[in-house]
């Protein structure tokens, strides 16, 4: 028995093969038939797609085989694919040098012929073969040897589309993987750009909303009113000699006042307005449904409430307050307060003022 020489492009053969990834695979429909359409075409028992590995033999799909043997050694396909552009025929195995003393030959009931199509790819590497197998010496007609020759082809074919539907697949995955990271990005950079814009509209010393978001909240409220008829109303808030706390106290200590204050604010107008840091030691608050006594009332009330802050300093505020009249923009409107409150100063501060209607 003549042992099968490796092929002389072994390593780049190998890896062809193993880009086909096909090693080890499910048995496949397809490839189940087309073993069968060539036993059947060829009249013979056994038939396989074999794929020819390093150091085995390995049965993509057969038929007819009790116990299909891996053994390179003695296997009749490790022959075939030496010869890339040629079907192999064996005959009668008894009869040929190559084979006869093969234990697959010698064996009770052992083979006698043998043909094999090789499995070539599109770069001409033979990675295996579609072979026949009979256990009586035989010949094949002309047209069986066609049909096996153009069957190997289809088995070619079978194995390249196999790969590419494969690549696509993984491809696809890989894009599907890809698209998802992109997703999870834009989400953080929409969040990012979420906490940046509240950022920009948040006072960082006392939380509450700036000037620039109260600017808005004010043209919306105005709008709001002018719709639906509903009163509104804005108060604008200074502390009173606040420099002079600072000077005592320190800014530290100035601080605390005002973030006390803002807490203050923003529990009482939760829910029916809102309050806003306008800059420095000045504040905003915009009632919305609050006509003049009852914004007044409010005003009163919160005037009140800061010296009853427990901040263990004597602290007051001047309040200037506007409703809005028949006419108004929100600039004409928030002007109108700020000037009551500069008349609440100019009266001796830590009192509320509403602005003349
Ligand atoms: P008036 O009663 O007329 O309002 O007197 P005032 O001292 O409160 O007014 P003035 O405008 O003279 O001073 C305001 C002070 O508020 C000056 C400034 O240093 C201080 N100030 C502004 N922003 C802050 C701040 O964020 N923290 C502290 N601690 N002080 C601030
Ligand atoms: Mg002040
Ligand atoms: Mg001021």
């Amino acid at each position: 028995m003549s042992r099968p020489l490796k092929p002389d492009n072994e390593e780049e053969r190998l890896a062809a093969l193993r880009s086909f990834d096909i090693l080890d695979s499910d048995p496949e429909r397809a490839f189940d038939d087309l073993v069968r359409i060539a036993a059947a075409i060829c009249d013979v028992p056994m038939a396989a797609v074999t794929l020819i590995d390093r150091n085995r033999q390995w049965f993509k799909a057969q038929v007819g085989m009790d116990s299909p043997d891996p053994s390179l050694e003695t296997s009749f396909c490790a022959h075939t694919i030496l010869s890339p552009d040629t079907m192999t025929v064996v005959p009668d195995a008894t009869r040929d040098a190559r084979f006869a003393d093969n234990p697959l030959v010698t064996a009770g009931n052992g083979i006698r012929f043998y043909a094999g199509a090789p499995l070539v790819t599109s770069d001409g590497f033979a990675l295996g073969a579609l072979c026949l197998v009979d256990a009586q010496p035989r010949q094949l007609e002309p047209f069986q040897l066609t049909a096996l020759d153009a069957l190997s082809r289809q088995v070619s074919q079978l194995l390249e589309l196999r790969r590419v539907s494969r690549q696509l697949s993984h491809q696809l995955r890989e894009r599907g993987w890809y698209e998802q990271q992109m997703q999870l990005y834009q989400d953080q950079l929409e969040q990012q750009n979420a906490d940046l814009s509240e950022q920009t509209r948040t006072d960082v010393l006392t939380g509450l909303p700036n000037r620039r978001a109260f600017a808005a909240a004010l043209q919306a409220a105005m709008h709001k009113a002018e719709e639906s008829g509903e009163p509104l109303a804005v108060a604008v808030l200074d502390v009173d000699h606040f420099k002079t706390i600072n000077d005592l106290h320190g800014h530290d200590e100035g601080d605390r006042v005002l973030v006390a204050l803002a807490d203050m604010l923003k529990s009482q107008s939760a829910g029916r307005g809102l309050a806003a840091r306008y800059g420095g030691e000045e504040f905003v608050i915009l009632m919305p449904g609050a006509k003049r006594d009852e914004a007044q009332l409010q005003c009163e009330y919160m005037r009140q409430s800061v010296g009853l802050l427990p901040i263990g300093l004597p602290v007051s505020v001047s309040i200037g307050l506007a409703d809005r009249q028949r006419g108004d923009t929100a600039e004409t409107m928030f002007r109108r307060a700020d000037q009551a409150l500069y008349e609440a100063k100019r009266n001796g501060r830590d009192r509320v003022v509403v602005a003349a209607a």
